[in-house]
């Protein structure tokens, strides 16, 4: 069976579905591994990397999909009218599409029309099993603690607390709001640097890794945010009134810092608005807002997704999208990994094939399509 690696063409995108090192492990599966040229460069893998590790290399997208049974992504692959390539409609019919497809009903309906089963990472169910598929995990792991590291060099002081002989540099004040997977990895991230960290979420469970990490909880906690969590471990959208007292707390907090890094999301929703235009004005020259909610619209209210802002109180805010892609070697080798043990796992030794039973929980909550039709709940057309 013929796997296709196409080379990501949205914009922003240096991130690849495969790196040589699992094109390796997938050729050792009896795939044949066909990679479009070029598709690792902008994550430093060559395209004699990829040759190296047995793959074949070819050039465009339609020849590395042509026969493909199986076709990795990092993103979803462009329909007529969104690039120069059609991506799609060279998907053969039958093929596995894996990625992080973003997909809405529309969009699984076309997936569904064109004979392709898609299934979409980012909707892994958070279970033991499938923490070594996770790639919302690995992802927002190294997003967090790149948004440190570009918070730290936007910063015009140090993190560490530095005494000289010229004087004393105090250490930085860093605020970590949302304390899931990103969040944490800033936290350490911030307190290697030396910096003073302190953070807040809404779900109980967070309070303790917060603290546990060695940074300070500050936060609100009520009756409503006692069950701010979902069976699935993410935060519930909370009331209005919620979260209203909770920008009352951290507000006179977030006056007092340096860094800010923003990483709170609700799924399947904007990302909260938690960062007012009035606690930016509040906060000091020189002080950093690092948005890594920007994908998802971001929590400062004067996040430009996509851009980084300087305040007229001189407060930098950085709102860049797709974090992960910023650290692309990093990313790419996760990513590929994550898919690789997703294929291996439901991977018929003597078929040499993929097989995806309906009834196992991970295919039930990735699989968007099968046999034509679209077959997750969340995606089915409304009736
Ligand atoms: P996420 O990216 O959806 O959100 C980031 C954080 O923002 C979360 O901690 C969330 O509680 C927080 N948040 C939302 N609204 C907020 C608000 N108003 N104020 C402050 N914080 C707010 O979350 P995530 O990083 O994907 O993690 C979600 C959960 O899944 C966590 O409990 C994590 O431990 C768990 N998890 C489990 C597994 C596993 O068992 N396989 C793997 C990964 C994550």
């Amino acid at each position: 069976m013929r796997l296709a690696v196409l080379k990501e063409r949205r914009s922003g995108e240096t991130r690849v579905a495969a790196t040589a090192e699992t094109a390796k492990k997938l050729v050792g599966m009896g795939l044949e591994v066909a990679v479009e040229a070029g598709a690792g460069l902008a994550s430093g893998i060559t395209d004699e990397a990829y040759a190296e590790a047995g793959a074949a290399v070819v050039a465009g997208a339609a020849a590395a999909l042509a026969g493909a049974g199986i076709v990795l992504k990092v993103r979803a692959p462009l329909a007529a009218g969104e690039g120069d390539v059609d991506e799609l409609a060279a998907i053969p019919r039958g093929a596995l599409l894996i990625g992080t497809l973003g997909a809405d009903a529309e969009a699984a309906g076309r997936y569904a029309a064109a004979g392709i089963e898609a299934c979409s990472m980012e909707l892994l169910p958070r279970i033991t099993r499938a923490q070594s598929m996770d790639v919302l995990s690995s992802q927002a792991n190294l997003a967090g603690y790149r948004a440190v590291i570009e918070g730290a060099a936007a910063y015009d002081k140090g993190f560490p607390m530095m005494m000289t002989a010229a004087g004393t540099v105090p250490a930085a004040n860093v605020f970590i709001m949302g304390a899931g997977v990103a969040g944490l990895q800033a936290i350490a991230t911030a307190r290697r640097l030396g910096g003073r960290v302190s953070a807040t979420d809404v779900r109980p469970a967070a309070r303790e890794e917060i603290k546990s990490l060695g940074a300070a909880f500050v936060g609100y906690e009520d009756e409503e945010s006692k069950s701010a969590q979902t069976a699935g471990g993410y935060a519930k959208q909370l009331s209005a009134e919620f979260y209203a007292k909770q920008a009352a707390v951290v507000a006179a907090h977030i006056a007092k810092q340096d860094v800010v890094v923003c990483t709170a999301l609700v799924q399947g929703r904007r990302a909260p608005t938690l960062v007012t235009e009035a606690m930016v004005a509040a906060m000091k020259p020189g002080a950093v807002v690092v948005d890594i909610a920007a994908d998802a619209g971001g929590n400062c209210a004067l996040t430009r997704p996509g851009k980084a802002v300087t305040t007229k109180n001189g407060v930098r805010i950085l709102g860049y999208t797709n974090w992960p892609g910023r650290l692309p070697a990093a990313a790419s080798a996760l990513y590929a990994r994550n898919l690789l043990t997703f294929l291996s796992t439901f991977w018929d030794k003597e078929a040499k094939a993929p097989r995806l039973p309906e009834e196992d929980d991970i295919v039930k909550g990735v699989m968007l399509t099968r046999g034509g039709a679209v077959v997750h709940p969340l995606m089915k057309p409304a009736a």
